[in-house]
């Protein structure tokens, strides 16, 4: 069935066929992976938009942008839908812009930063990086999927991040070019602090068309587990390598038991009731990873060198937000947070979390290097989901003993914990999207004018 929206959108792309109304379309292309939520599916299950638009260059986005801004009609970007907290998720319907197809690498610069388009995956992007000898810094574990784009709205870091921090470290994002949402959409172009107005703003206060991501000189990696008999001494072994500057890594993930039973291919890693790391360490550090991992009471099982994204097994398939979703396979009453331990207090902080919520939490740890330098323990911890209060309890908890919680049940960029104390992601929409069109109901902070106010 052709809709009065699908016939006005073809009208404004150079191939009418671009536009989609189909329901089965609609509905998959409205969702994302919020329903690792329990609170969150109960919130947005059902939300979905009125069309998908697939634009292919910069002029058809504004020529988009131009006709729902005219027409008072909502528009919310998406590159993969691989985010977790409906991100990209349309709540007031409209249009979806689906930037998959924007999928041009432009060049890898002589000095390691790749020009691009938001719809480049960052798998193919990783792959052409190495290509030209550099890789990227970091990367989530959903790399082959992800677009650059998306990593850039609503991603925060991972595989890389014990080396090169987040995504917003250390000028990993040199510039971004952003459409706004403007009776007549300009291109703007951000760099240096101006990128952070636009990054984590989950599409609410531009659309990003072209990006300048940093590289790192490529490394040859090798893959390894090591199992302790308690997450105490794995914990320990991890951490010494984390913070060591001695270790060339990209990678170190520990898991308590029984994470590792959830992990249905390479179960066969876990000896029964221990606890599991996974690495990735330079080839050449990896022997001497091994035996350092032995003196220190743990056994091997599993060392190879790794070819890469399509290394079997890809041992990163199992980290970051991979491991809610091997938990979340084997009972659905699994949930997560994202949490920061303190470096200094984080035994403490585990044996708290324990005797109060006894195996309810599970404890996933991820090494992250912060913007000060500092490699502290990052955890997405597997959660039992019981009720909305008991989770936002433990959460409450988690803040009253010093262990951040970026919180992962609001559908929100201020509730997500990454929101900038500074508004400058805010400051940006009222420039940019006075209207308030660009995934509404994201910013709340953000106040619509009143109908029939005038917009200046
Ligand atoms: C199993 C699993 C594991 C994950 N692991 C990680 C991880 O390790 N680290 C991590 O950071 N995340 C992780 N995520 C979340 C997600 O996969 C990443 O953040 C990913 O980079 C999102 O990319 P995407 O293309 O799917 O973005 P989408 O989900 O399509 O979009 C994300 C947000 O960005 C906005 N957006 C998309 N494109 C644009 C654009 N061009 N301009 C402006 N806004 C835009 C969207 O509106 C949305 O708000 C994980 C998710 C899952 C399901």
């Amino acid at each position: 069935m052709t809709t009065p929206l699908e016939v006005s959108l073809a009208a404004i792309l150079a191939d009418p066929a671009r536009v989609s109304t189909a329901p089965q379309v609609i509905e998959r292309l409205s969702r994302d992976f919020y329903w690792y939520s329990p609170v969150l599916r109960k919130r947005l299950d059902g939300k979905i938009a009125d069309a998908i638009v697939y634009p292919i260059s910069v002029s058809e986005i504004q020529g988009v942008l131009r006709y729902c801004y005219a027409n008072d009609i909502p528009v919310t970007a998406r590159g993969a839908g691989t985010g977790n907290y409906g991100q990209a998720v349309p709540l007031e319907g409209g249009v979806v812009l689906d930037l998959s197809r924007l999928t041009e690498i432009e060049s890898i610069t002589a000095d390691g930063v790749a020009v691009c388009q938001p719809g480049v995956r960052l798998g193919v992007l990783e792959a052409e990086a190495r290509n030209a000898g550099w890789e990227l810094r970091c990367y989530p574990s959903t790399v082959v999927k992800a677009s650059v784009g998306g990593f850039l709205g609503g991603g925060s870091g991972g595989i890389g991040s014990v080396a090169h921090g987040g995504l917003r470290d250390f000028s990993q994002v040199r510039a971004v070019d952003v459409v706004t949402m403007e009776a007549e959409p300009r291109i703007i172009h951000h760099e240096g602090e101006a990128i952070h107005e636009i990054l984590h703003a989950w599409g609410t206060n531009g659309i990003i068309t072209r990006i300048w991501l940093a590289l790192t000189p490529k490394v040859e990696w090798g893959q390894c587990a090591v199992a302790f008999d308690t997450f105490h001494q794995a914990f320990d072994f991890s951490e010494r390598v984390a913070t060591s500057e001695e270790w060339t890594k990209r990678l170190i993930t520990t898991f308590e038991w029984p994470i590792p039973s959830f992990f249905g291919p390479v179960r066969n890693l876990a000896p029964e009731g221990k606890a599991l790391i996974f690495f990735l360490i330079a080839e050449h550090q990896r022997q001497r990873l091994e035996a350092a991992a032995l003196e220190a009471g743990g056994a091997i099982t599993f060392s190879a060198a790794y070819k890469g994204l399509r290394s079997v097994p890809l041992l990163s398939d199992y980290t970051w937000n991979h491991t809610t979703l091997w938990a979340i396979k084997v009972d659905p009453q699994f949930t997560y947070l994202q949490c920061g331990f303190d470096p200094l207090a984080a035994r403490s902080q585990f044996a708290r979390l324990r005797q109060r919520f006894g195996d309810e939490i599970l404890f996933h740890i991820e090494f992250i290097k912060n913007a000060q330098g500092v490699v502290f323990p990052g955890a997405i911890p597997v959660v039992r989901f019981i009720t909305e209060e008991r989770l936002n309890e433990m959460i409450d908890y988690c803040r009253e003993i010093g262990v951040s919680v970026a919180n992962p049940h609001v559908n929100n960029v201020e509730g997500g914990g990454r929101y900038r104390s500074d508004n400058v992601q805010l400051m940006a929409k009222l420039r940019y999207d006075t209207k308030g069109l660009l995934n509404p109901g994201k910013m709340v902070t953000f106040e619509r004018p009143a109908a029939g106010a005038s917009i200046s």
